[in-house]
């Protein structure tokens, strides 16, 4: 897509930190990192977001991001790596090409804002029509 940025990446039209690269995935830093290695992993063909993109590009990006996390840990020893992907500007998907955020946590940096929220007890009665409705949907 002409105006995406991510496309863009991909085609070299903008400059990057490659971190990985195959005939279906590039991987990058993020420029505007959470954390010390935070990477992104996009399948190199446009897609929106999780409803858009293929099984087989959505294959690739995670086996990729196995392999990058793999060498995150390697390198960077973190104490854990968080694996996010957005979808939706409902959710603060800020660039509307999928990606798989990798960010990692050193034990030197503070906890990751989007892995601590506090655990509340849920309505059961809730949490069951959801499951039914949700399952009858697949
Ligand atoms: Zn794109």
């Amino acid at each position: 897509m002409d105006d995406c940025i991510f496309c863009k990446i991909v085609s070299g039209e903008i400059p990057f930190f490659k971190i990985y690269e195959d005939d279906k995935v590039l991987a990058f830093e993020d420029i505007n990192p959470v954390s010390k290695g935070h990477t992104l992993v996009i399948p190199k063909r446009h897609a929106q977001d999780l409803w858009e993109i293929s099984d087989e590009d959505l294959a690739a990006v995670l086996l990729a991001s196995k392999k990058i996390a793999r060498a995150i840990k390697k390198i960077l020893n973190p104490i854990g790596v968080a694996c996010l992907q957005l979808n939706g500007r409902g959710v603060n998907q800020m660039v509307m090409h999928y990606h798989l955020h990798l960010v990692p946590r050193s034990p030197e940096e503070p906890e990751l804002m989007f892995t601590s929220w506090e655990l509340r007890h849920g309505d059961m009665d809730l949490i069951k029509k959801t499951a039914e409705l949700i399952a009858s949907a697949i």
